[in-house]
């Protein structure tokens, strides 16, 4: 339940302030009493194309972390699609409710007519907390969402591709750091061993990597530990091993000054959105300790690019295909960042917002 003393919006920044400050487009909230739905859609930046992003369900705090939430993610994917080279803009949806109490057919079709009503502005597909089996719900009321089962022509879950663009963002930080991009004997630690990072510690797995995991769900570690002989160590000491690899596959802001002071590896790359809890802060705060920072906008992107490739049909293998090119986006951005001196989630924010510039420009002429 939302504590009603949080209930003020963004502390003292109202929320026009902080949509100029991150330069939003529109925020829309929903509610409706019938079927419990608490929903905000936030769409950052359409200059590529129609906004995409997953609708995250998840109990928050406050409705204040639900807003600063929905508005860091939607900014997210704008640089994103953007980076990745897809005609996308940046949108993301939270539904704010205990997904396993609330969860019904009724809120998911409800939520689908609100997303009707944005016109085909906002595309939305699953995140944590949502499914396959949601979208279809709101495939009901909606022909804006992806996201849907392979059987009803959708792309299924995107986890494997984004976990395979993982993989393939962690081997160019190799490259880039070690001169050659094996992981075979390399020490990796996964934080959150669910979706994506299942996926991900079987490709690690039959690399020959020596995986360490953490996660708060038992379950899921034993599992790892009998399918890839992965050794789990506690949330906490997640942070201090000595290891080459760190890859957080959980939730977002999780490199934060207490984490970073105790991280002994020399890269970090996973799948998780919004990993700096201060971009530039924390960015630079990695930067100087040596480690480098695979952004996570980039590294994540092949879900995206996944959902992306049934807006003109399904293809499983163009989807893989698409994928593979994050790996030479992570060694370019590496390689920038390292020419200019600055850190890492910087040259890729660079390198995104001058591709939206650029369209921008080329659209206002005829
Ligand atoms: P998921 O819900 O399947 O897995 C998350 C896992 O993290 C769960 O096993 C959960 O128990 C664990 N976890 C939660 N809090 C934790 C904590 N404090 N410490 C340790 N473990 C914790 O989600 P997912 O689909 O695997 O996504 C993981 C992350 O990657 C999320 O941040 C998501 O936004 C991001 N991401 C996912 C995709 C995708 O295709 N699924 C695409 C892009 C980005």
């Amino acid at each position: 339940m939302i504590d009603v003393k949080e209930k003020t919006i963004l502390n003292d920044a109202g929320i026009f302030d902080t949509m100029t400050e991150f330069e939003h487009e529109q925020i829309m909230f929903c509610s409706d009493n019938a079927s419990g739905l608490k929903a905000i859609i936030a769409i950052h930046n359409t200059v590529l194309g129609p906004g995409l992003g997953g609708t995250r369900f998840y109990n928050y705090k406050s409705e204040n972390d639900a807003i600063k939430d929905v508005l860091r993610l939607s900014r997210g994917m704008t640089y994103k699609a953007s980076i990745s080279g897809l005609n996308l803009g940046g949108a993301k949806a939270i539904i704010i409710g205990d997904p396993n109490r609330i969860k019904s057919e009724a809120l998911f079709r409800r939520f689908g007519r609100f997303i009707d009503n944005l016109g085909g502005k906002y595309i939305t597909a699953e995140d944590v907390g949502t499914t396959t089996s949601d979208m279809e719900y709101i495939s009901m009321e909606t022909q804006h969402v992806v996201g849907l089962p392979e059987i009803k022509g959708g792309g299924g879950d995107p986890s494997p591709v984004t976990a395979y663009g993982v993989y393939l963002g962690m081997k160019a930080a190799a490259k880039h750091t070690y001169g050659n991009d094996s992981l075979n004997g390399k020490t990796i630690a996964v934080q959150g061993i669910g979706k994506v990072g299942y996926n991900l510690i079987e490709l690690l797995h039959k690399e020959g990597a020596k995986i360490y995991v953490t996660d708060i769900n038992e379950d899921n570690l034993k599992k790892a530990n009998t399918d890839f002989n992965a050794i789990s160590v506690n949330n906490e000491d997640i942070f201090s091993l000595d290891i080459d690899i760190f890859a957080p596959c959980a939730m977002g802001a999780v490199l934060n000054s207490n984490t970073i002071n105790k991280l002994k590896c020399s890269i970090v790359a996973g799948a998780a959105n919004n990993q700096l809890e201060n971009e530039d802060e924390h960015g630079s705060m990695l930067k100087t300790k040596d480690i480098v920072y695979v952004p996570d906008f980039l590294i994540n992107a092949g879900g995206l690019i996944n959902v992306y490739s049934e807006v003109n049909g399904y293809n499983k293998k163009i989807a893989f295909a698409q994928t593979e090119k994050i790996y030479y986006t992570v060694l370019d951005i590496l390689s920038k960042a390292e020419k200019e001196n600055t850190h890492t989630q910087k040259a890729a924010i660079a390198i995104a917002e001058n591709r939206i510039k650029q369209i921008m420009q080329l659209k206002s002429t005829i």
